[in-house]
């Protein structure tokens, strides 16, 4: 699997990894998603979502069973529709570093 390489990873620091996110109250998959630069994971980008398991055309973001994990909003600096998750809601595997 390719990792993309585009101006937001530029500003981020070049670096990115591909993690696995899970619901953290039942583990069921949610999606690929590719990390870019360091630091926590507090919003997914929709354009770095590889292979959702769960729908991403709604406003909230649940898993399979019905879990909200976050909530669709738009990243103003970039103009950038992303998930912005709720503190612990999410399990992270890292696949590839
Ligand atoms: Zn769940």
């Amino acid at each position: 699997m390719k990792l993309k390489n585009d101006r937001y990873k530029k500003t981020r620091g070049g670096r990115s990894r591909l993690l696995q996110i899970s619901c953290q109250k039942c583990t069921s998959p949610l999606c690929l998603y590719q990390k870019d630069g360091p630091g926590n994971l507090r919003r997914m980008y929709m354009d770095r979502i590889i292979e959702p398991n769960v729908s991403l055309a709604r406003k909230d973001f649940t898993c399979e069973n019905g879990h909200l994990v976050g909530v669709k909003i738009i990243y103003e600096k970039e103009r950038r529709p992303a998930f912005r998750l709720f503190v612990d809601s999410v399990i992270k595997k890292i696949i590839k570093a």
